[in-house]
């Protein structure tokens, strides 16, 4: 067997964190060989448990929820124009296709140090990149929406192709999601007071965190156009923590507002014909447990006890 490179069990790469990340990294996470994609240990999933209940405590009574596969059709990420703003980003599901007799030559091709994957046919799957994603589609299947819209609790593994050496960017994390489908109106009063919520779930974690616009990371030089607009309609906002440093804090929850890209995608409109708007609170779990490791340190026991508390940990 060749192994490229030698990974010690427990033992991760810390040249690319400060030192104050350097516990983090090497008693939460445990290396794959692969950039941004860890395994993680008991602990470090029992805060993720424990966010995810919190974040439950705060759910919209009137929420219907959804989790969803880490994969979503490929079909829908193209209708949605994801090409166009984030191709970068995309991880696709390749697998080897044909008869028993082809898969096998394909399958050979490994063990005679020839290249299998020039074999591999794209699926009709992708990896989900946000968690959202799959419940317009859905939403819109319904038909007619009604008149008070609709509020979901969604949630999934996601994928971004961002192959970075820093623990608040891997390449798959979990997100979870309230999405709201409505009037603009709507989408305004469920996102305004999201941002103030979210600000109290921060606080009584302990976090230290500002709160401000934003945009999503839109590819190429018209990408950077539509970034600019989204910042100045304040589509975007992000709460940030200094996870990595205080000048570059790291966004681990979302607010954005879509106006009526998906409710045109998918055709969401309301009895009167209306096509309707959409918006989205994220909250990225992997960020927002590494946020607390960060903040309390890599023993939960030691943490402050009104953090435990919040936390039921
Ligand atoms: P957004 O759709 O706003 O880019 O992502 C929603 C949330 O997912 C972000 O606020 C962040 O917490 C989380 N997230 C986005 N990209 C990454 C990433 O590369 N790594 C991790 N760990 N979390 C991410
Ligand atoms: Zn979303």
């Amino acid at each position: 067997m060749n192994i490229a490179t030698p990974i010690a069990h427990g033992c991760c790469d810390h040249r690319f964190e400060p030192e104050h990340l350097h516990p983090i990294v090497s008693k939460l996470f445990m290396p794959s060989g692969v950039d941004g994609v860890y395994g993680r240990t008991g602990a470090y999933e029992s805060v993720i448990e424990a966010l995810a209940a919190l974040i439950s405590r705060h759910r919209p009574e009137s929420a219907e929820v959804f989790r969803f596969a880490p994969v979503m059709p490929r079909a829908s990420l193209e209708k949605q124009g994801y090409l166009q703003s984030f191709p970068n980003l995309i991880g696709a599901v390749s697998t080897l296709m044909g008869t028993d007799r082809e898969i096998s030559k394909s399958a050979a091709k490994h063990e005679a140090g020839g290249d299998w994957t020039e074999d591999l046919k794209p699926s009709d799957l992708v990896l989900a990149p946000a968690a959202c994603y799959p419940i317009y589609p859905i939403a819109a299947e319904r038909g007619v929406v009604p008149d008070q819209g609709y509020i979901f609790d969604v949630a999934a593994d996601c994928f971004r192709h961002e192959p970075s050496r820093h623990v608040d960017r891997f390449q798959t994390f979990r997100m979870r999601e309230y999405v709201r489908i409505g009037t603009p109106a709507q989408i305004q009063a469920f996102r305004e007071p999201w941002i103030a919520r979210a600000q109290g779930i921060a606080d009584v974690i302990g976090l230290t965190y500002t709160v401000d616009v934003a945009n999503d990371p839109f590819f190429g030089r018209v990408g950077a156009m539509m970034a600019n607009q989204q910042r100045e309609d304040a589509l975007k906002f992000e709460l940030l923590v200094p996870v990595r440093s205080a000048e570059s804090p790291t966004a681990c929850m979302s607010f954005n507002y879509h106006k009526e890209h998906f409710g045109e995608v998918w055709g969401l409109h309301n009895a009167a014909g209306d096509v309707l708007h959409t918006g989205c609170v994220a909250f990225g779990m992997d960020r927002l447990a590494v946020a607390l490791f960060v903040t309390h340190g890599v023993t939960i026991s030691d943490w402050p006890a009104s953090v435990r508390a919040a936390l039921n940990l």
